[in-house]
């Protein structure tokens, strides 16, 4: 997950999914039938615009389809074969569907139908790996890899995107909260966000919306905001998320093992960081 500052964060999205190593495009993790089923969603913070996607199979970036259908339609969500047949209408890269299948992505759905689970992205570390300990220490066992960006430019205006290939061992069909505006990502005149974690808690909670509503109706900064939903709304191992202001405060709390998240700012400020 990553916040920007002037910035562009929707490319900063496509380059995420080409990489392998995140939950999202060529990495997505698969469903219970060994597939992929890859969700993304943008939203415009000044103009209240998004688009939406879900059950892609051969979309390369489909946070580059859920801008079309913001841009090019007039709806906010298209899923599965219709989605697909839009891809192919708008001429945006397709693959066939086995490029997406990576060997760690076959091991960790092998992993989670051992033990009957439908997870976070994670591949149990063997011992004495780093993130065993740091997982031990944090009492859980997630780490996310949901990738995800939000941005404020140099005239203020807010921009929220977010791809995903959702849980490990999910099934056919399951759509999680990332494509769900208000839940997954959010953006308005207060702030963008971009949520990750177990689907089902973060739409309950209506995650990134419930950030934006504490900021216009209780005052409340990014930062507490922010750091209410996380802690108070959603169970702990289930959430994490990146936010901006409209005054430039980021923001990336998480209530799982790890988040990997990154921020920079156009004075030259950046930070990276996994753990706590
Ligand atoms: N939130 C995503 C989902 O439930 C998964 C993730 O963030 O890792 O589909």
């Amino acid at each position: 997950m990553c916040a920007f500052v002037f910035w562009e964060g929707g490319y900063q999205v496509r380059e995420l999914e080409n990489d392998p190593n995140f939950n999202a495009g060529r990495g997505s993790v698969l469903t219970s039938q060994g597939t992929v089923e890859m969700e993304a969603c943008i939203m415009d913070g000044t103009t209240m615009k998004c688009g939406a996607v879900s059950g892609l199979s051969t979309v390369v970036n489909a946070i580059s389809l859920a801008r079309l259908v913001m841009e090019k339609t007039p709806h906010i969500y298209l899923a599965f074969d219709g989605a697909e047949a839009f891809a192919r209408e708008q001429g945006v890269e397709t693959v066939d569907p086995n490029h997406f299948v990576t060997p760690e992505n076959i091991e960790r759905l092998e992993q989670a139908k051992e033990a009957n689970r439908v997870q976070i992205d994670f591949t149990q570390p063997a011992k004495g790996d780093i993130r065993k300990e740091n997982a031990e220490a944090n009492g859980g066992d997630s780490q996310i890899g949901t990738v995800g960006c939000v941005a404020l430019d140099s005239h203020g205006n807010l921009a929220s995107a977010t791809s995903t290939g959702g849980l490990v061992n999910k099934m056919v069909g399951r759509i999680g909260d990332t494509p769900v505006i208000g839940a997954g990502t959010y953006a308005n005149s207060y702030c963008a966000v971009s949520a990750t974690g177990k689907g089902e808690a973060i739409i309950k909670a209506t995650v990134a919306r419930e950030v934006a509503a504490l900021m216009e109706y209780k005052g409340l900064s990014l930062k507490e905001a922010a750091a209410y939903v996380i802690e108070e709304k959603v169970a702990k191992g289930n959430a994490g998320l990146v936010a901006v202001s409209a005054n430039g405060e980021v923001t990336m709390p998480f209530n799982t093992t790890g988040m990997f998240r990154a921020c920079a700012t156009e004075d030259g400020h950046s930070e990276i960081s996994i753990w706590n």
